[in-house]
């Protein structure tokens, strides 16, 4: 398989470079060159499927070609050793549960499945990986946690200061090893344009071997179908299916997006994001307009400038109405949120997280204007994982899985950072060498 840059569909490079690359060198992010489709009939045999052998037939069907059968069976067996189960919270609407990975977040698969194929590549190449990774909180535990202890590979997360929950902070600020904290003081956006610059400037492309593990990475979109595939297989009536996507950078989106390419009969999708609307707003008035993130309790979704957005665009070749069709966006305010998880707690007994709140409430928008639709709602993370939140808002006690609780007792290390390059990059080059 060939990759091209969304900026130049004529720079093709091949599933190493695009990987250790993260961003092409023109910015554009990388696509596959052809996206496989997978035969009618396929789709009859998923239910009998394990969750492992639906991943392998996916990996395969992109990557065949550069990774054989015995590479790809170990990066699947050593990437998704966990389930995602489908949960019923009423009629027609389900939860598609994607924390049960070590840091109880649906980050766990793509950064599991990318660890695991640029460790390969590292041995493969005989020179140490560096790996960038901005976070708003759970990237950088996803991606540290999976690259821990790897040969050949560091690991640089960057995070905003003090706009993370502790629990997300410990769980990439303890780790020590191959893997350091730099804690910034701005935004997000300051630590995603950080590693951006990291990656065009000169002298550090000479003196170090960089990667990012940011959504950007095509070695995590593609990870990312294999629970569409799956949560689609478990569903006992598979026609007008729905799934609400609560997002951010995107990449959770355009995974979906991809799968329905290969042929899975997704029937339409929903943008759910918190009050940075950025791509709902974009779908109501065909104008993308970029801002400054603002804080929210669903801190993992704080994006301003949806780097996953060029790809949505490449895959609907710039048509606006052509998205419109296939996508609706909403948003939702903090207190819209809270009033939500209260609901879904008093009536269903089901404990949403911020995130996967978001998603609920998008898919109810959306059924209640279109009910013959059956929904699925990505449930992104375990509620445990913003407790504070969680837990003042149904004003309940949630338990703390024990995972979790092994991260909060450990100390944190980070090295402080000011928000311009010049720092980060000192850092960065103290770090790496
Ligand atoms: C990252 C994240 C999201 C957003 O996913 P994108 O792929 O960036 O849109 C949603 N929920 C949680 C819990 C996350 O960590």
């Amino acid at each position: 398989m060939k990759f091209y840059s969304t900026n130049n569909q004529k720079n093709l490079v091949g599933l190493s470079e695009a990987v250790i690359n993260g961003l092409a060198p023109d910015n554009g992010l990388y696509m596959p060159e052809q996206i496989p489709v997978f035969p009618r009939d396929y789709f009859e045999t998923l239910s009998k499927k394990t969750f492992q052998e639906i991943a392998f037939d996916i990996a395969k069907a992109f990557v065949g070609e550069d990774l054989s059968a015995e590479q790809l069976k170990k990066i699947i067996e050593h990437a998704i050793t966990f389930d995602a189960p489908l949960v019923e919270v009423e009629k027609n609407i389900f939860a598609l549960e994607l924390f049960y990975g070590p840091t109880l977040a649906f980050k766990d698969f793509g950064a599991r499945f990318m660890s695991q194929v640029l460790g390969l590549f590292a041995q493969q190449q005989n020179r140490e990986i560096i790996i960038l990774v901005a976070t708003s909180g759970d990237t950088g535990s996803a991606v540290a946690n999976g690259f821990l202890g790897m040969p050949g590979t560091k690991v640089i997360v960057l995070y905003p200061s003090g706009k993370v929950s502790e629990i997300q902070e410990k769980q990439f600020t303890t780790l020590g090893k191959n893997i350091t904290a730099v804690e910034v003081s701005g935004t997000f956006d300051d630590c995603q344009r950080l590693v951006k610059q990291a990656f065009v400037d000169v002298e550090l492309k000479e003196n170090f071997f960089l990667t990012s593990a940011n959504s950007i990475n095509i070695a995590r979109l593609i990870p990312q179908t294999f629970y569409y595939f799956y949560a689609w297989s478990r569903l006992p009536k598979k026609e007008n299916v729905v799934f609400s996507v609560p997002s951010g950078n995107f990449g959770n989106l355009t995974a979906g997006l991809i799968a329905k390419k290969m042929g899975l009969p997704i029937y339409h999708f929903i943008a759910s994001t918190n009050v940075n609307d950025i791509v709902p707003h974009y779908l109501t008035t065909n104008k993308f307009l970029p801002k400054p993130s603002a804080s929210t309790i669903s801190n993992a979704m704080d994006v301003g400038n949806p780097s996953n957005f060029a790809r949505m665009l490449n895959l609907f070749h710039h048509d606006h109405e052509a998205m419109q069709n296939e996508i609706s966006g909403y948003s939702f305010t903090d207190e819209e949120t809270q009033a939500g998880m209260n609901e879904v707690f008093k009536k269903l007994k089901y404990i949403l997280d911020p995130h996967g709140a978001i998603g609920y409430l998008g898919l109810k928008k959306y059924l209640s204007a279109n009910p013959e639709n059956v929904g699925i709602f990505l449930e992104t993370a375990h509620p445990a994982k913003f407790l504070d939140v969680v837990q003042s808002t149904l004003k309940t006690e949630v338990a703390i899985p024990n995972e979790l609780k092994s991260f909060l007792s450990r100390n944190k290390k980070t090295i402080l950072c000011g928000a311009d390059f010049v720092s980060f990059k000192n850092i960065l080059s103290k770090a790496a060498g």
